[in-house]
């Protein structure tokens, strides 16, 4: 199903001279429950898994029983997501497939998943993995219910917190808030503006290089407040004053505070190293 977010309530640029060319282009997901193939992009779905190659496992010292037994977690699929439909994304050179996979549990410092991401040719996979392993510690807030996405470009622009104080006392006769209605989408999406909740943190890879937003993974896709401006023009008759669990948190997942996990990339080093952070509102 296509999914088409309001036009802005407020030009916003016009508005606020200091954000002339700051406005960025993001891919919203829009993931939806449903019941997605291999062969579809997906939340939480199944992925493309050559059947001859090993699946990532969690290695953390946290997973080892208490007498120092080594153990492992399964990872889980959290995005799986064909460069046909997000072209967008940094796929490396020969690559068409972008798969993350998260340790479905809390781990120091954020409390959160640890995030894995392969990047590899769907054409070279011929024998496709049946079933996924179980991980044998999760937890159910960090288990995402499969997802159809139905990726649509949105034009945002920067975090309020990149953005002099005053800037909503300038637009405050237009009835809008910067932050909630008029900035970065929210929910989850591929490159754009981070939704930085609270202060933003510069990220850099292990080689110094400066990192780019990759991808967000978020707990919902809007809430009351920002469903005002970019709840989906085909859903909006189906939003009372209630919250609707499928289409407000479709994955049904739980990052701390009903947060979002900030995922960053180097797209100079060949291998794609990626970052997160988490924040909560
Ligand atoms: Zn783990
Ligand atoms: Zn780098």
């Amino acid at each position: 199903m296509r999914l088409t977010t309001p036009s802005a309530p407020v030009d916003v640029a016009a508005l606020v001279p200091e954000l002339a060319g700051q406005g960025r282009t993001t891919v919203r997901l829009h993931p939806r429950r449903g019941a997605p193939a291999v062969t579809e992009s997906s939340m939480g779905g199944p992925l493309l898994w050559p059947a001859d190659e090993a699946w990532p496992y969690c290695e953390a010292s946290q997973h080892a029983d208490p007498s120092g037994v080594f153990g492992r977690v399964a990872m889980v699929p959290v995005l799986q997501i064909y460069a046909r439909d997000v072209p967008e994304l940094p796929f490396p050179a020969a690559t068409d497939l972008c798969q993350v996979l998260w340790c479905p549990t809390s781990h120091e410092p954020d409390h959160a998943p640890v995030l894995h991401v392969t990047w590899r040719d769907s054409r070279l996979v011929t024998g496709v993995r049946t079933e996924a392993p179980e991980p044998v510690e999760s937890e159910a807030d960090y288990l995402p219910l499969p997802c159809v996405l139905s990726p649509e470009r949105v034009r945002e622009y920067p975090s309020a917190w990149t953005l002099p104080e005053s800037l909503d006392e300038r637009i405050e006769d237009s009835g809008w808030s910067y932050q909630y209605h008029l900035s970065t989408a929210p929910g989850t999406k591929v490159g754009g503006w981070v939704h930085w909740i609270q202060d933003p943190m510069p990220m850099e890879c292990a080689r110094g290089h400066e990192m780019s937003h990759l991808l967000t993974v978020a707990s919902r896709e809007h809430d009351a407040e920002s469903g005002r401006a970019w709840t989906p023009l085909e859903e909006q008759h189906l939003l009372g004053p209630y919250q609707v669990p499928e289409l407000q948190e479709p994955a049904d997942i739980t990052i701390g505070d009903a947060g979002s996990m900030f995922v960053f990339v180097c797209v100079t080093c060949p291998d794609r190293p990626v970052e997160t952070i988490v924040q909560h509102s």
